[in-house]
């Protein structure tokens, strides 16, 4: 069965995997580089100039496309910003055939990570790479510097064989893929359509393929109380516990969502896909005042085949509902939203570039690939909801992410990289290297 779903002579398959093997140090090298980057929302440009020349140096020619907020407002993915873009434009690559005989292709990845927390609980500095018993330990090592590694390292691997995809061969390294991901909607557009995406997305503690992921909106509300001292409490309208009460009322939210009635059938065995997480929250200016202004950050998870719209009217009304509680008679509420307003997407096991990459996992590994619907979201949608381009995620196995010491197993990463190689080799083709380029080297 392998043998028919890759299209790969044995001979073949055996010379990548060593090929990919030969380069396993050099491909951690790369990973503990893009680590070394503290590419949070806004300082991302290091990172993004690393994986430009990592791209340069895999034989790509690589280049900037700005996101430019004006021109992209107007598309359905399009999700407000936190900031501005300036000095910060993602890098797309590209490597072109001599002769196209095969299928296209989009390997991407993000740059940005999430904030490190806590960094005095970390074992070891977040952003200085650290490797214990076979996993390295840094913020971002699984989500998803690996993943951009591996992207690079597996054509490294087949360029060191002489040979390249006999298709085009796209791939990008994005921004603000943990808050709206523009970054990867401006390089898909940048872009001609590939005939597939695959984003190489840490799997949960183990190696998976993605199959559906859920949408989310991130909504701010910002509570206005009534200012007083203390001492005349009753006067006064706390805003901090007002926003409180407010944040209370989103857990009939996630209970209704998480009904089997509202389950979209690739969550039906799923333990609890909807979650309301309140991330952020700030206010209050004395211990000794009752707090005017608080605001609070949340991100509300959205079921396929309920529009992130939808729940945004859904957050609205809420709000509303939850403001009119007489103990927050006198204050102010206002709901604004920033950040992601994405709707969730359902990747299908049996489109060809899953049933490809599947067949990979299985000849690298001798483990067949195990399924994965995300309560959290990736870049993948856009490809499927707005450009019509089968796309999923498959990588490593992650711990911890967006928590304290994430961390990705080496092991798997080499396992990644080998089944991404094979998967360009089955999906794209193979070509010589032109003479030219094969002098240059
Ligand atoms: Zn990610």
């Amino acid at each position: 069965m392998t043998d028919a779903a890759l299209h790969i002579d044995p001979g073949l398959r055996r010379a990548i995997l060593e090929a990919v093997a030969s380069l396993r140090a050099e491909n951690e090298a790369l990973l503990a580089r893009l680590v070394r980057h503290p590419s949070t929302l806004g300082n991302e440009q290091s990172c993004l100039a690393e994986m430009a020349a990592a791209f340069r140096g895999a034989g790509l020619a690589a280049w900037r496309v700005p996101v430019d907020a004006g021109a992209l407002a107007d598309h359905p993915g399009f999700s407000p910003p936190l900031i501005g873009y300036e000095g910060r434009d993602p890098v797309v690559a590209v490597h072109r055939p001599r002769n196209k005989v095969g299928r296209s292709l989009m390997l991407q990845g993000h740059v940005d990570v999430v904030p490190e927390g806590a960094a005095d609980l970390w074992q070891t500095p977040p952003f200085e790479p650290s490797v214990r018993e076979g996993r390295m330990y840094g913020r971002g090592t699984a989500d998803m510097k690996a993943g951009l590694a591996a992207s690079v390292t597996a054509l490294r691997a087949l360029s060191l064989l002489g040979l390249q995809p006999a298709a085009e061969l796209q791939m990008a390294a994005v921004i603000e893929e943990e808050c709206t991901g523009n970054g990867a909607l401006a390089a898909m557009l940048a872009l001609e359509k590939p005939d597939a995406c695959l984003i190489p997305e840490p799997g949960p503690g183990y190696s998976a393929l993605y199959t559906a992921e859920v949408g989310v909106v991130w909504a701010w509300v910002t509570v206005t109380g009534r200012p007083a001292h203390v001492r005349e409490m009753h006067l006064g309208v706390n805003a901090i516990e007002a926003a409180t009460l407010i944040a209370a009322s989103f857990k009939g939210y996630e209970e209704t969502m998480n009904a089997q009635e509202h389950r979209h059938p690739v969550f039906a065995s799923h333990n609890h896909p909807i979650n309301v997480n309140f991330g952020t929250i700030e206010g209050g200016d004395w211990n000794s005042s009752v707090p005017t202004r608080a605001r609070i950050g949340m991100r509300i998870g959205v079921m396929p085949g309920h529009s992130c719209r939808e729940v945004a009217r859904e957050i609205e009304r809420r709000v509303a509902e939850a403001a009119s509680d007489p103990r927050l008679s006198g204050a102010t509420v206002r709901t604004e939203f920033k950040g992601f307003m994405a709707d969730g997407c359902v990747f299908p096991a049996e489109q060809a570039i899953s049933r490809l990459v599947t067949a990979a996992h299985r000849e690298v590994t001798g483990e067949e690939l195990r399924h994965y619907a995300a309560p959290g979201l990736t870049d993948a949608r856009f490809y499927v909801l707005y450009q019509g381009t089968e796309a999923t995620c498959y990588g490593p196995d992650s711990d911890n992410i967006h928590g304290i010491d994430e961390s990705v197993g080496l092991q798997s990463v080499a396992d990644v990289t080998a089944a991404l190689a094979l998967t360009i080799a089955g999906w794209c083709g193979l070509e010589a290297v032109s003479g030219e380029a094969s002098r240059s080297k």
